[in-house]
């Protein structure tokens, strides 16, 4: 590539690493098994990609318990896992902006925005590895003559499902506590962004990770993600993406093995607005948190509520934000591109659908609301005002650049607005009256509560969701917990 953004190449192996190998799918002939990548920014096909199907997972399986049993787990001491994630943080480190023009060119997101995410991904990595040796479980003492203590056992083989909109930052999310944990584990991309990954499986053996440790296999969700989450001997998976799909994966586990589930699921979560707030910090916050990514973030804070008196004034300065958005989109790999295309002429008909239904139902188009240019999946930046709770585009998760405006006057009156969602994902309160911020973050459903910030997403923070937005948790020590169960052991003294 020869851009303003990254001059440099990008390589990758397009096969399925498994046990250390690079493999074609034992079933090579099933069309769905092989998607083609495409340039987001353009429409065009940009590589292809080998993808597995369910006979491949049960190879992975196979190499993945051989391996927890031989060579990874117990097996080993927690500060040589430690190591070996560092060493995957250094390797990742090294070929930092190679990792962001796969992520810009698989997912259209901006080059520099794309490196931040690598950049975090790299964090998550240093982190896991510093708790690889602090992992374990507690003395009890019951009486005089008994006594108990627990262990937090690793599950041996776990699954990890992930989606397209922050492929690398999921895919650390999910490896880097698994693997420190003492799992091992079978990660598949969302085969619209296997890019990444497959330059991260490159990295597996000469970080010193044991064959069958780490095994990266694409494929749809269909021919893959099924076969995971119906196998008998993955013990434990952990799914990001649609609550559609989630459901899907509970019930499979339901059906097969009841294996241990974690779910990071969608989102339609509330900013809330305050007449008191600082309105120049407020406009820049809402403005991140429904358009960062394209609107392609779980967390977006897709439903903004605006008390009375700030109304105007605020949608004002939010609306200029659109506007310079739509002024710096374009080429992720420009240097300038602030906000580029959809993943997907999938989503882009989605997004658009949402945009129509918002108009059909009345709403008004304060910015945005239409196609960027005739090339690629581009949306202006959208915000609607006028918006009922009841409508379509202030119910349902539309994952694109589209947020919807509501006015309100009392807290009371919001807290119940915010609330009225199958969802409860994040939330955002602006104000400077600390008392009705705490109040305000206390009463709604919300995994996660911001307050004057929005997205503000730390390694050592727990992360995920209320209600329909998901169970367990992502991040710091709490993640630990999705990756390790208990055992109690009694002693008669
Ligand atoms: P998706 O549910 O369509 O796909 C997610 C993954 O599941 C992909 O890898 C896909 O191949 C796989 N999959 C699809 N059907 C499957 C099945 N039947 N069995 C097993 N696996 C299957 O979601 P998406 O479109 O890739 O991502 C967007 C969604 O992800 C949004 O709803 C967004 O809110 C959510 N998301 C949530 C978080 C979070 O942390 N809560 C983070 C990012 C994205």
């Amino acid at each position: 590539l020869d851009t303003p953004a990254y001059k440099g190449t990008v390589s990758i192996n397009t096969g399925l690493f498994i046990n250390g190998q690079w493999l074609k799918s034992v079933e090579p002939e099933k069309l769905e098994c092989c998607p083609d990548m495409v340039y987001t920014a353009t429409g065009r096909i940009i590589t292809s990609v080998e993808g597995g199907c369910s006979k491949d997972i049960d190879i992975a399986v196979d190499v993945a318990e051989k391996a927890y049993k031989t060579s990874w787990g117990l097996k080993v001491p927690g500060s040589t896992r430690g190591q070996m994630l560092l060493n995957l943080a250094n390797l990742i480190e090294k070929n930092a902006d190679e990792f962001a023009a796969l992520e810009a060119l698989n997912c259209g997101k901006p080059f520099s925005k794309a490196q931040r995410e690598i950049a975090g991904c790299i964090e998550e990595f240093k982190y896991y590895a510093g708790w690889a040796d602090k992992i374990h479980g507690k003395t009890i003492e019951t009486t005089e003559n008994k006594m108990a203590y627990t262990r937090h056992e690793p599950y041996g083989v776990v699954a990890a499902i992930i989606p397209w909109n922050v492929a690398m930052t999921m895919l650390s999310w999910k490896l880097a506590p698994a693997l420190a944990a003492g799992n091992t584990i079978i990660l598949k991309p969302s085969e619209l962004t296997p890019l990444s990954a497959l330059k991260f499986a490159s990295l597996v053996n000469e970080a010193g990770i044991p064959p069958g440790v780490i095994n990266i296999v694409n494929g749809t969700g269909s021919a893959v993600g099924e076969a995971m989450a119906y196998h008998p001997r993955i013990r434990k998976l952990a799914f990001t993406g649609s609550t559609l799909t989630g459901r899907k994966i509970q019930e499979a586990s339901a059906k097969s093995n009841l294996k241990a589930i974690t779910l990071e699921l969608g989102g339609k979560s509330p900013n809330i607005i305050f007449d008191d707030a600082n309105l120049e910090q407020t406009i820049k916050w809402a403005s991140l948190g429904i358009f960062a990514n394209m609107g392609q973030a779980c967390c977006a804070g897709s439903r903004i509520f605006v008390q009375e008196g700030i109304y105007d004034e605020f949608i004002k300065g939010f609306a200029a934000t659109a506007h310079h958005l739509q002024q710096n989109t374009g080429d992720p790999f420009s240097g300038k591109t602030l906000h580029g295309p959809q993943i997907s002429s999938v989503q882009f008909d989605r997004i658009m659908g949402y945009i129509n239904s918002g108009k059909t139902d009345g709403a008004h188009v304060l910015s945005g609301g239409e196609r960027d240019g005739n090339e690629g999946y581009f949306i202006k930046p959208t915000i609607f005002t006028e918006v009922k709770p009841s409508m379509k585009i202030a119910q349902e998760e539309i994952f694109g650049p589209v947020g919807v405006v509501m006015k309100f006057k009392t807290e009371e009156e919001v807290i119940e607005m915010a609330n009225n969602t199958t969802y409860g994902l994040a939330c955002g309160i602006f104000t400077e009256n600390v008392s009705r911020a705490i109040r305000v973050a206390h009463a709604l459903d919300a995994g996660t509560a911001w307050i004057n910030t929005y997205f503000t997403i730390e390694t050592m923070v727990p992360f995920g969701g209320y209600k329909q937005s998901g169970t367990g948790r992502e991040q710091g020590e709490y993640a630990l917990e999705n990756y390790t169960q208990v055992k109690a052991v009694h002693i008669n003294i």
